[in-house]
């Protein structure tokens, strides 16, 4: 009939914008080579920020003592704790609390109450330490912060917040040093702890990767948003006129977030997704690859299809207009639905949409819809490592060196989206070929949180 005539004209045209064949990609990873270039040359050089993390030593295994770690990011706070043990005993005892954060404390509060809010999760954390942490008598307790945000940096333990991204929105903070604001906070609350290390949660996902494996050189998040860090040569940062470290390396966060390019396929939904959110204009890369996003692209899509070809009959169901309603998780457990009568897309309907008796042609398409979105996100995360790869002349192999390069990555989306996980490793083998070899991905389950209790315990003031 014409309804599903003009159903499959709204897709096919979005699948055609969507599409990224090689060629695409390998324009894109040039072009995150060639930003990432410009963005360490100058201040402002680039849409990608390729701030210095100050992180010029990763951990060796060598790391004792009881430390914590603090990691606000996205969807949940976390507080841990990790008892190191040196090169011997690794982690000793690990325990980690979550908790999640008000909608109304991550959009539209104050500076004070969010930290006030992280500060009061952080004192009924410590209190529940038992004795198998071990703090030496008179000493201080010394913290990771994982701050996921962009910070211009002012040493390892300080630094000014640039700008809010991932639905947050706090206008006081933006400028601030939030490791001051952090301690202002937990001297509020009367917790004395001291912040040893601020960093971002890839420099931490890096720092941890490392601490596991040495052929760790880089670091990407694929959860809520999405970022990446990588180590460069500190001699080789034009915008660098510190000291060059002793180690001779610079962990740099690329805020790869922010990237954009004119071969990134934009459709409309992209446009207008991008326009109506909290950051127009901003994180463009981000808000087709990440979890915060995909879900919503597909209800932009979705909308559309019931308001122009009658999709779901002839009426709009009024939950679609909702924005981010469908949620990336929902639309990864539609994509994977093996049932014969995909009953899965049919009960997530029900449930979240509140279509009571979808037909199997309607649910095929929207599983389709999820594998155009998903494939695009999945397929130019993979341009964006093999740009870092390209950057670091880790793309090709070398002439009798066995050299590994490992990319440790953090995040639900990668974790959990076994389709996107699969499309992304999938599309790096394709652009690198035999040099793929020598590449390996891997999943570092929260490697952010020990990361930065690593790098606390390499910057305690008890060195
Ligand atoms: P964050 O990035 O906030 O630190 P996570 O790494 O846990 O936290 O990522 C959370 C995001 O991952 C969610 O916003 C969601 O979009 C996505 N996500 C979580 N679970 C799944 C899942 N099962 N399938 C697909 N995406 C998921
Ligand atoms: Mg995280």
């Amino acid at each position: 009939s014409g309804k599903w005539a003009k159903a499959m004209d709204i897709l096919k045209e979005f699948e055609e914008k969507c599409e990224t064949p090689i060629g695409k990609l390998r324009q894109v990873a040039d072009a995150m080579t060639v930003e990432m270039h410009a963005g360490l040359a100058s201040e402002g050089g680039s849409k990608l920020k390729m701030l210095i993390s100050y992180v010029d030593n990763l951990p060796t295994g060598d790391e004792t003592g009881l430390f914590y770690a603090l990691d606000l990011g996205g969807t949940n706070f976390r507080v841990m704790r990790v008892q190191l043990g040196g090169k011997e005993k690794r982690i000793v005892k690990q325990e980690v609390k979550e908790v999640s954060i008000p909608k109304n404390v991550m959009a539209g509060s104050s500076s004070d109450a969010l930290f006030d809010f992280i500060a009061t999760a952080l004192v009924k954390f410590v209190a529940t330490e038992d004795d198998d942490f071990r703090l030496p008598p008179g000493r201080q307790r010394e913290l990771g912060f994982t701050f996921s945000f962009p910070v211009k940096q002012l040493s390892i333990a300080s630094g000014t917040l640039i700008k809010w991204t991932k639905g947050f929105s706090i206008d006081d903070t933006v400028g601030q040093d939030v490791v001051r604001e952090l301690t202002k906070a937990m001297e509020r609350v009367g917790l004395d702890v001291r912040v040893a290390a601020l960093v971002n949660d890839t420099v931490g996902t890096l720092a941890g990767g490392r601490y596991n494996n040495p052929d760790v050189i880089a670091a990407v998040i694929l959860g809520t948003g999405t970022n990446a860090a990588y180590v460069e040569r500190a001699n080789t940062i034009p915008k660098w006129h510190g000291l060059l470290p002793k180690s001779g390396d610079m962990v740099i966060n690329m805020e790869w977030g922010n990237f954009r390019s004119s071969h990134l396929p934009v459709t409309e939904y992209d446009q207008s997704l991008d326009t109506e959110s909290l950051n127009p204009g901003e994180q463009i890369y981000e808000k087709m690859i990440s979890g915060m996003y995909l879900g919503e692209i597909l209800r932009r899509v979705l909308c559309r299809m019931a308001e122009e070809a009658s999709f779901f009959d002839d009426y709009v169901p009024p939950k679609l207009k909702t924005p981010f309603i469908l949620r990336t998780p929902d639309m990864s457990a539609m994509h994977h639905d093996k049932s014969a009568d995909l009953k899965v897309v049919g009960d997530k309907l029900k449930d979240i949409l509140e279509v009571p008796n979808s037909t199997w042609k309607m649910r095929k398409i929207i599983v389709e819809l999820c594998d155009i979105i998903t494939s695009r996100g999945a397929r130019l995360s993979a341009a964006g490592i093999v740009g870092i790869l390209k950057k670091l002349g880790r793309d090709t192999l070398k002439d009798g060196e066995k050299q590994r390069s490992v990319i440790a990555v953090d995040g639900a989306l990668f974790e959990h989206y076994t389709k996107f996980r699969n499309c992304m490793e999938g599309t790096i083998k394709e652009l690198l070929g035999d040099a793929a070899e020598s590449i390996v991905i891997e999943l570092s389950n929260d490697g952010s949180g020990i990361g930065a209790a690593l790098l606390a315990a390499s910057h305690s003031q008890y060195l």
